[in-house]
């Protein structure tokens, strides 16, 4: 996958190898992208810690909504791992890849863990289709949001009702709007969104899945670094923009569905972090 990619010098320099064995090497996710960086096992500590105050500050009352993404799933292993309370839930919009869907049983398989799915209702999926089309993610902005309404923030809502906390794998460095993700942010009243890879980098996210074998999405080795539903997905070049394969046809407009509105104010669970 990797040779149909124009490399330059600070990408080759990143990936540690040559020309050469770019050309000559089908890479994969982990070999392109995992990276021992400095301050690794601080980070994988603070993030334990996160995780772990959160699990018990929130107890019975704390989900982890995966994207299925690798971060999530880095996230995913942890709460087994560690055996945090902490249940797993997912949107499942009925526009993800067959590749995404088929990480549900293994994720149980691995964990033993089940993953809840929440999915719009079907009633008004056919609704909305049959009045806006199938392409109303491309005709305009406003078509897409309200696609991702009835597909994501609804369910996302159903998924947090009774919930005073939801975990997920926002890292500042995925995009500028991102930048001051906190690891624990107020999410409207009485609610925190925590997370606990804020400050990781995209080698560390590949470097633990290297180190504990992480089961994760076959798309990340066909250079889809950050992945949705099907027809809003595209995979990036080497060194584009990390959620530039995302709604890529809304150039300037910030490449976020809602889910993710964040309140920047820390709360006292991340003080307590160490
Ligand atoms: Fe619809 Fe695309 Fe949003 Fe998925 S990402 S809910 S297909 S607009």
């Amino acid at each position: 996958m990797s040779n149909h990619h124009e490399l330059n010098a600070t990408e080759l320099n990143a990936t540690e190898l040559n020309a050469t064995e770019l050309n000559a090497t089908e890479l994969n996710a982990t070999e392109l992208n995992a990276r021992r960086l400095p301050g690794f096992d601080a980070r994988l500590a603070q993030t334990l810690a996160v995780l772990r105050n959160a699990a018990q500050a929130h107890a019975g009352h704390i989900v982890q909504a995966t994207s299925l993404g690798a971060e999530d799933m880095v996230v995913t292993d942890l709460i087994a791992r560690h055996g945090l309370a902490v249940p797993l839930a997912t949107l499942d919009t009925g526009m993800l890849h067959a590749e995404t869907l088929a990480l549900l049983p293994r994720i149980t398989q691995r964990y033993g863990l089940p993953v809840e799915g929440f999915s719009p209702p079907a009633e008004a999926v056919l609704h909305f289709v049959t009045e806006r089309g199938e392409r109303v993610m491309v005709d305009s902005l406003a078509g897409r949001k309200a696609c991702c309404a009835l597909r994501k923030l609804e369910p996302l809502a159903r998924m947090l009702q009774g919930r005073t906390a939801w975990v997920t794998g926002l890292r500042r460095e995925q995009s500028g709007d991102r930048g001051d993700v906190a690891f624990v942010e107020a999410d409207g009243p009485g609610r925190e969104k925590i997370n606990p890879l804020a400050d990781w980098a995209w080698g560390d996210v590949w470097h633990y899945i290297r180190e504990f074998d992480v089961p994760y999405n076959p798309l990340h080795d066909a250079f889809f670094p950050s992945i949705g539903c099907a027809p809003c997905t595209r995979a990036v070049a080497l060194g584009e923009d990390f959620r530039a394969g995302r709604w890529w046809w809304e150039q300037g407009a910030a490449k976020e569905c809602g889910l993710h509105v964040h309140h920047s104010a820390p709360s006292t669970l991340e003080s307590t972090a160490s």
